[in-house]
């Protein structure tokens, strides 16, 4: 007996003698089938084993069909594809399909019909074309197609597969239709997206939740620099760096927070160059695969920026000059005023015009007029400084706003500037033309903070000097205009004053507070003018200042200082150390510290023998040169003193950097000693500190004994002014201190 027959008898409780009952066959058959696929060499085996009569036989195979066929029904009942019984001729001879709706519709009138009757004729041929090669290979065949239906296109997958199954003397094959339009559709789609994402011209990267790169794509790599090889690593560093800063930081809360960010950051190149960077960031979740991710899209717009900046070029700026316009003045204007304001300084408003420009434009032609715009143009570009804006504001109107001034004095001296650019006659077609130039000034906050106002006045300003006669200035306030002039006549009378032998020096003696001995002398600058008589350094130096005369002023009485030194030497006054007031532009010449030794040398003086005085702003403003200067005026042995210590802003721990000597309380702190207790409280502090930078310390415009006794008291180590002595001539030194080298000469003299 076969053995599954005989376990599954014995699981009936039956014998193998003691044959079962119908309904225990029936019963026996299905617990077979469920657990065993019935062969042909099975059912044998079974037959034979069962002692059955051909009745009884009879009824169990159509037992079996029965449930075997119910079962395939189901299982076609279950399929949504359809399913084709053809022949050979693509004759339809079953049609089976899960799907209602479609057997119902119209596959089902495909039964007994050539496929060419159902079909559109390509489509039938390539059925016909299947099933001879399913027949022919005996084996499966795949074929795709869509089909219209019901005016929707749809994509089939056909599988066509060959039975043993003869009809009529002709083979058949089982050709299952297989309805892929959505798969096809979700293809295209994804196809679709993977080629924006690799043709996409901004760069674009996914990130996964940790931030980490997960893909990029071509334009990526191009934006960052990166190659294929080393993308990853360039990724990782550019993920790492847009979220390391602290805009990054903001990115990031913005990014899991409200699920996107869009702005505006530094990209950097793997070369190294920046560019502007727009980004977009936003947070995509995938419920299916339950991940978000983030898409990062990139795009350099730097070239969008230049565009942007062009024309906000063309828009602010004169297109014949280049020059600022209108609109970008008075917007330059409004700022220059808020910072005067902000920083306690002048600005001043320059309205220029040319004059007799109506005569050359209509005599000449325009384009010579704009030729001689544009000339003007340049020569005004450069006189200005970097820091003043120049703007054209209509036809022949030129502006100049000039900030960070101190006094009114250099705006005269910018006026002249202008007007001696104008000097040069212009070379126009064929002609050389003189052509001057009329300004109005005003200057702000001092005549008006209002825009408006500043340019009416400046215009007004410049309407006078037209009626002046052209080829001038003039300010908007009239005492303005006065002392201008004062200052041109002084300024060219200075030009002449060191030709004509002019200035000569006092020297002012100093003493030891101590022991009342004379240690130095400070040489003063004085301009004997041939009108108005000695004039005080307080008039002219500043003027000399702003024109760069004290170059050569303060080189004279550098040589005038060292000659007398000298002199004073060979007079028996050997120790004798003079002092020279040092300008802030001297200190900036580069050549500064040569001339210095050339001077020395001259007179065969050794550098220690001179002191230089200089201020503290101008070393502190004017670092680098200066510096240098410094360094190498020390080298030369030259004692190095800041004059008028307290009334500048440094602090001592400042100018711990320069090489100093001695430090000079200015007079103003003097002057209230005794009096004033912050007064007496500032000079305590900076004898303090002077000391502990092993600085000396000399006070100046000592006037009264007490003033003298608090010093003493103080600590102070020197002292000159008036109480010892006025600035004297240098002759007067020999006679008062060569023998009795002390004060109570000079008490005489107070
Ligand atoms: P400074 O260097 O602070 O010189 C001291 C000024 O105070 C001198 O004025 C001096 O005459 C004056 N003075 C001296 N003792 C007393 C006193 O007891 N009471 C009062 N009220 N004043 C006193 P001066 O000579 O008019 O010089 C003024 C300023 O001109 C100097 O100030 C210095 O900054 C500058 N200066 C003078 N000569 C030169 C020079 O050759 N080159 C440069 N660059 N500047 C110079
Ligand atoms: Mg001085
Ligand atoms: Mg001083």
């Amino acid at each position: 007996m076969h053995r599954l027959l005989a376990r599954q008898l014995k699981k009936l409780g039956l014998s193998q003698d003691k044959l079962p009952s119908q309904q225990q066959w029936a019963k026996l058959l299905t617990t077979i089938e469920k657990s065993y696929e019935a062969s042909d060499q099975d059912r044998y085996t079974l037959e034979r084993s069962l002692t059955l009569s051909s009745e009884e036989m009879q009824v169990l195979y159509q037992k079996q069909k029965d449930t075997y066929e119910s079962r395939l029904e189901s299982i076609l009942n279950a399929m949504p594809d359809v399913l084709f019984l053809l022949n050979e001729d693509i004759k339809c001879l079953e049609v089976m399909s899960g799907n209602k709706r479609i057997l119902k519709d119209n596959i089902s009138l495909a039964l007994g019909k050539y496929a060419h009757e159902v079909f559109p004729e390509d489509k039938a041929r390539l059925f016909k074309d299947a099933v001879t090669r399913a027949l022919t290979k005996d084996n499966l065949v795949v074929v795709h197609y869509e089909l219209d239906i019901n005016g929707e296109t749809h994509y089939f997958e056909g599988r066509v597969m060959p039975t043993n199954y003869v009809v009529d003397g002709q083979r058949t094959a089982v050709f299952i239709a297989i309805d892929i339009t959505k798969r096809v559709k979700a293809d295209v789609q994804s196809q679709i997206i993977t080629t924006m994402f690799d043709s996409s011209r901004e760069g674009m990267l996914i990130l996964n939740n940790k931030l980490e790169p997960v893909s990029y794509n071509k334009a990526f790599c191009d934006l960052t620099g990166e190659t294929p090889d080393t993308v990853e690593s360039g990724m990782s560093a550019l993920v790492k760096r847009l979220f390391s800063s602290s805009t990054g930081n903001r990115i990031k809360e913005s990014m899991m927070d409200d699920g996107y960010w869009i702005g505006e950051v530094t990209g950097y190149h793997k070369s190294g160059e920046s560019y502007p960077l727009w980004l977009s960031i936003n947070k995509v979740r995938c419920n299916t695969a339950d991940t978000t991710n983030y898409v990062v899209m990139l795009s350099d717009v730097s070239e969008l920026k230049r565009s942007q900046e062009e024309l906000e070029h063309v828009a602010t700026h004169d297109a014949l000059t280049n020059l600022p316009n209108r609109i970008l003045f008075q917007d330059r204007l409004e700022q220059a005023i808020i910072r005067t304001h902000r920083n306690d300084t002048l600005g001043a408003l320059f309205f220029l015009d040319l004059d007799r420009f109506k005569n050359i434009n209509d005599n000449l032609g325009h384009l010579v007029g704009d030729d001689l715009l544009m000339q003007a143009a340049q020569r005004l570009k450069q006189i200005c400084r970097s820091s003043d804006t120049l703007a054209r504001i209509g036809g022949d109107e030129f502006t100049v706003i000039v900030e960070d001034l101190h006094e009114t004095d250099e705006l005269a001296f910018i006026a002249q500037k202008i007007l001696n650019a104008f000097k040069e006659p212009f070379a126009l077609k064929d002609y050389k033309l003189e052509i001057s130039v009329s300004i109005g000034i005003s200057i702000f906050p001092q005549d008006s903070e209002d825009p408006v106002e500043i340019i009416k006045h400046a215009d007004t300003a410049m309407y006078s000097a037209k009626e002046l006669g052209r080829n001038t200035y003039q300010f908007y306030t009239q005492e303005l205009t006065s002392s201008a002039f004062e200052y041109f006549a002084t300024e060219i009378a200075l030009r002449k004053a060191l030709e004509n032998n002019e200035f000569f020096l006092l020297y002012q003696p100093q003493f030891n507070l101590e022991s009342n001995e004379l240690i130095g002398v400070e040489a003063l600058v004085r301009w004997r003018h041939p009108d108005m008589g000695i004039v005080s350094p307080a008039a002219f130096i500043h003027i000399a200042e702003t024109n760069g005369q004290i170059i050569d002023i303060g080189r004279w009485v550098i040589a005038e200082a060292s000659r007398q030194c000298s002199v004073w030497k060979a007079q028996g006054m050997p120790d004798l150390t003079v002092s020279v007031n040092i300008s802030r532009k001297q200190l900036v010449v580069p050549n500064f510290a040569d001339d210095v030794s050339a001077i020395l040398e001259e007179e065969g003086l050794d550098g220690c023998q001179l002191e230089f005085e200089i201020t503290e702003s101008s070393i502190i403003e004017n670092k680098g040169i200066a510096y240098d200067n410094l360094n190498n005026l020390k080298a030369m042995g030259i004692n190095m003193a800041i004059d008028d210590f307290g009334t500048g802003y440094s602090s001592l721990i400042n100018l711990k950097q320069f090489p100093l000597t001695r430090l000079k309380i200015d007079q103003s702190f003097v002057r209230d000693v005794t009096k004033d207790p912050n007064d007496e409280a500032i000079i305590r502090a900076t004898i303090a500190l002077a000391k502990s930078l092993q600085l000396r310390v000399i006070a100046e415009g000592v006037e009264t004994e007490n003033q003298r006794k608090f010093l003493l008291m103080e600590g102070c180590d020197e002292a000159q002014g008036y109480f010892y002595s006025q600035p004297v001539e240098a002759d007067e030194i020999i006679e008062r201190y060569l023998h009795h080298n002390h004060i109570q000469k000079s008490v005489q003299f107070k």
